[in-house]
């Protein structure tokens, strides 16, 4: 099938700034596009050939938007999977395949499937309820600290939190969930792993995730990683094992613990482009958005090397803001070498909210750090 220039047409589930990304390769390529997103005004709006409205969570909104492309893929996953399962029995060519896709959306499915694959992984309990938690701890069946994660629908560290004593479980939502052995990490490391149709794998250098304390946010994303040889071989045998476990198709952006004695612990994994891939943009010879479009046609996929070092920077709002956004210091930060910003044209800022990112490349990482840091302190996204 030809691709290019032609009447071919790729579906994407989500219209987040992952879905923009992913648009400005199908544009280079001359790809035709369409989107499937509930919200008016989402960042992909401006890049698609067609967007349509739609609940992403609903079935008939999935499968008629599913019915009018050739392939379809997801930038975010919390979709309607049942739909998604129908469009591949009636011939859809649907990436991630719904059977990877449906492991992944729930924490509890996932951990159990790296357990039974024998991928490393935190000791955990799953739970029906949260309410179930206390009791499993009055009869000694779990121990504090512990990391609680909700089974469905978290997305950025908000259906994350560490549980020191009882009364930390105040307020949590009482769902589907596991409570999670704490790790003591010395670093968060992420593989991207593409995996194409016919089974030809590539994976990007290591990279190291800077987390922001409170939010459980990725605040830096660093590439490649300041780890020895032997760790990042190992961090990426691991994700490999994984893409090809779960029979990905596609990006597999695979997030894991190095523990302070350097075994690899796997956190969790996304089916799709990924934050900890962004610097691939300025620092790759193939960024992972145009790697994630190779995979799922099934062509060549190409180069993951660095051409530089690079670390991307999160722009999220401002905590205290709230409404119609700015960006203070832009013009500053644009002064500082090797370094882009890439805003996501959402019009209204929050506390946390992933407004934009900026990339810093440098052929010295220790440099990069040092501008990123000055980017971080210099750049404010507020309300107006
Ligand atoms: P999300 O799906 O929201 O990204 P994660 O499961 O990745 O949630 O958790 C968010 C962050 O919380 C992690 O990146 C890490 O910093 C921290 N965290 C998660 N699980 C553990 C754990 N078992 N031990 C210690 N810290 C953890």
């Amino acid at each position: 099938m030809s691709y290019f220039s032609s009447d071919f047409k790729l579906g994407i589930l989500g219209g987040g700034q992952l879905g923009k990304m992913m648009l400005y390769e199908t544009r280079k390529f001359d790809i035709q596009t369409k989107v499937l997103e509930a919200s008016e005004d989402a960042p992909s709006k401006i890049a698609s050939n067609e967007f349509v409205l739609g609940n992403l969570l609903d079935f008939d909104a999935v499968y008629n938007f599913g019915k009018s492309v050739d392939v379809l893929t997801i930038e975010i996953e919390n979709v309607n999977t049942k739909a998604l399962e129908k469009l591949e029995d009636e011939g859809v060519k649907v990436y991630p395949p719904t059977k990877a896709l449906r492991i992944i959306q729930n924490k509890a499915t996932q951990k159990l499937f790296y357990t039974d694959n024998n991928i490393p992984t935190a000791a955990f309990s799953r739970f029906a309820y949260t309410s179930e938690i206390e009791d499993s701890i009055e009869n000694g069946g779990l121990q504090f600290p512990f990391v609680w994660k909700c089974a469905q629908f978290g997305y950025d560290g908000q259906g994350v939190k560490v549980v020191r004593k009882v009364e930390d479980l105040k307020g949590l939502p009482n769902v589907e969930c596991i409570a999670e052995e704490m790790v003591p990490f010395k670093n968060e490391l992420s593989v991207i792993v593409a995996r194409s149709a016919s089974g030809e794998v590539v994976t990007y250098p290591v990279v190291e995730m800077e987390f922001h304390p409170e939010a459980n946010q990725v605040e830096y994303v660093i590439c490649p990683a300041r780890i020895n040889e032997d760790v990042a071989k190992k961090a990426q045998e691991i994700a490999l094992k994984v893409s090809n476990k779960i029979q990905q198709v596609g990006l597999l952006a695979v997030e894991m613990f190095q523990t302070e004695d350097d075994q690899i612990l796997v956190n969790e994994v996304a089916p799709r482009p990924h934050n900890s891939g962004h610097q691939t943009i300025e620092a790759s010879y193939t960024n992972q958005f145009e790697q994630h479009i190779r995979a799922i046609l099934d062509l060549p996929l190409g180069s993951t090397e660095n051409k530089v070092a690079g670390i991307m920077v999160n722009l999220v709002g401002a905590e205290g803001h709230t409404g119609d956004v700015i960006y203070e210091n832009i013009e500053q930060i644009l002064k500082l070498e090797g370094v882009t910003p890439h805003i996501y044209g959402k019009k209204q800022t929050r506390p946390f909210r992933k407004m934009g990112h900026v990339t810093i490349v440098n052929k010295d990482i220790i440099k990069a750090r040092e501008i990123a840091q000055q980017v971080k302190e210099t750049i404010k996204v507020i309300s107006k």
